[in-house]
């Protein structure tokens, strides 16, 4: 999808940072350190979509469910304007403090995990600054999500759906990776 118009944030204002890892590889866990120590905004995408999914009359809660149990990608406009919406609501609440006149940083964790949504954001929300690719291995990661599996509550922590969140992040997300480091926007950590 392009865009001829102006994105929904100024990018001289605001900064994103994608950051990006397979499932299990610490996303979050180092986006919590980084939002701390650097004054940003941490937005989950998989977060996000799990509020949504919870929220009553939502008319998206089935099949964000259905998308999160298979481990597959939610369509990108459901992904796009929750990220959207969020952006603008801290925006707004942290305007007369921290973030005068629309400035704002945002790291936003677990997005985009495929193309079609790396394009619409860039074009339509706000162009990122900076990709971050944590990496490990996959026997640690399939270990720490089934040990976060036994308390998380979490209905894709189990070996069935971690099988396809992989299959997921190679064959959707890794093209993505690939797409910001032509650009020279990647760290790989
Ligand atoms: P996470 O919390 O990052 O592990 O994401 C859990 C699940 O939420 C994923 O397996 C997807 O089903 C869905 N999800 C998370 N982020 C996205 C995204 N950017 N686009 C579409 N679906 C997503």
């Amino acid at each position: 999808m392009t865009s001829n118009g102006p994105t929904a944030f100024d990018h001289n204002k605001v900064t994103v940072v994608y950051v990006l890892g397979g499932p299990g590889a610490g996303k979050g866990t180092q986006c919590t350190k980084l939002a701390e120590d650097f004054d940003f905004c941490h937005l989950s995408a998989g977060d996000l979509l799990r509020a949504e999914q919870n929220r009553d009359g939502s008319q998206y809660g089935v099949l964000i469910r259905t998308c999160i149990r298979e481990g597959t990608i939610v369509p990108k406009e459901v992904t796009s304007k929750l990220l959207e919406n969020a952006m603008a609501a801290e925006i707004q609440s942290r305007s007369s403090h921290r973030w005068p006149s629309g400035k704002g940083r945002f790291l936003i964790d677990g997005f985009p995990r495929k193309m079609d949504q790396a394009e619409l954001f860039d074009e339509v929300v706000c162009p990122a600054s900076l990709v971050i690719h944590f990496t490990t291995t996959e026997d640690v990661m399939v270990e720490r999500l089934l040990e976060r599996g036994k308390t998380s509550g979490r209905e894709d922590d189990n070996i069935e759906s971690i099988r396809k969140r992989f299959r997921t992040y190679y064959d959707q997300t890794m093209p993505v990776i690939e797409h910001y480091s032509k650009l020279s926007k990647l760290v790989e950590v």
